[in-house]
């Protein structure tokens, strides 16, 4: 564990570069092998504004990196943070403890103000405004919300005092289990809902991504399924049933263009449509 920190530590931009690329390669073949929904799309064509907005996450984050090494040294100089707090543990607890507290503060909460306040929510609209959910729909974040983002994860950082060894560790895990989750793969239905006992599985991600209320209020989980499941969000669509998109934006020119999707969040905000009865099973 000791090693896996300490490599994580100073890892170069260079390999974060390779986590980021080898995950989307990998995923983007296994979509071919075992698609989950046999999209009449071009994959490439679909692919280029995702990855247009999986750049300029990049750029912000790395423009903005040295605030997160700032904030971890800030935690470990001082003893601050509620992992610092705890009494003293295994290291492999202590960063498992580190990793869940920052899943929840820096994305689950993250993604959960994104969706109950109004202007953010016009903001991580992009996210879900792709009609074809794949492995290049994890990182379609605006460069606003990408920003947003990121100020989270620095609340997070700070309030759990985690070091930069477990910071990066969490941002590697995140990237590519998000890459996962958004994958067009189908699973065996066990298989996947096994999975989702501990982690974020496919199907469970993308009742997210449904375009009708209440679903699109659901699994908000990162990496961990634990928050969803503690904190009443989790819920279940039948993987069949799923329309990816956002009901009162189904402008799919719009939605797929680079142009448009940059000034997807200056449109006034539209009411959704009444919530879908529940599907209870
Ligand atoms: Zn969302």
């Amino acid at each position: 564990m000791e090693s896996v920190i300490n490599y994580f530590e100073t890892i170069p931009s260079s390999h974060r570069s390779l986590i980021l690329v080898c995950g989307i390669t990998f995923f983007w073949l296994l979509e071919g092998v075992v698609p989950l929904v046999a999209f009449n799309y071009k994959k490439w064509r679909h692919a280029l504004p995702n990855l247009f907005f999986t750049f300029t996450t990049i750029i912000v984050n790395f423009a903005l990196a040295f605030l997160l090494l700032k904030t971890a040294d800030f935690t470990a100089v001082e003893q601050f943070g509620i992992i610092n707090w705890l009494p003293e543990m295994p290291l492999w607890l202590y960063a498992l403890i580190g990793l869940l507290l920052l899943d929840l503060i820096g994305a689950y909460t993250a993604h959960l103000v994104e969706h109950k306040v109004k202007l953010l929510w016009r903001v991580h609209l992009v996210h879900h405004t792709d009609h074809n959910v794949d492995t290049t729909t994890a990182n379609r974040h605006h460069p606003l919300e990408s920003m947003i983002r990121f100020v989270f994860t620095l609340v997070g950082v700070l309030l759990v005092g985690t070091p930069i060894g477990i910071v990066m560790l969490y941002q590697s895990l995140s990237l590519v289990a998000t890459q996962f989750n958004h994958a067009n793969i189908k699973m065996p239905r066990k298989l996947d809902e096994v999975l989702s006992w501990v982690i974020v599985s496919p199907d469970m991600h993308k009742v997210h991504h449904h375009y009708k209320l209440p679903y699109t209020d659901s699994n908000y989980g990162n990496i961990f399924s634990l928050w969803d499941r503690l904190f009443g969000t989790f819920m279940k669509f039948d993987r069949d049933s799923i329309v990816y998109g956002v009901d009162t934006f189904p402008d799919e020119v719009e939605n797929a263009s680079i142009k448009g999707l940059l000034k997807q969040p200056f449109h006034k905000y539209r009411k959704a449509t009444a919530p879908e009865t529940l599907e209870l099973d």
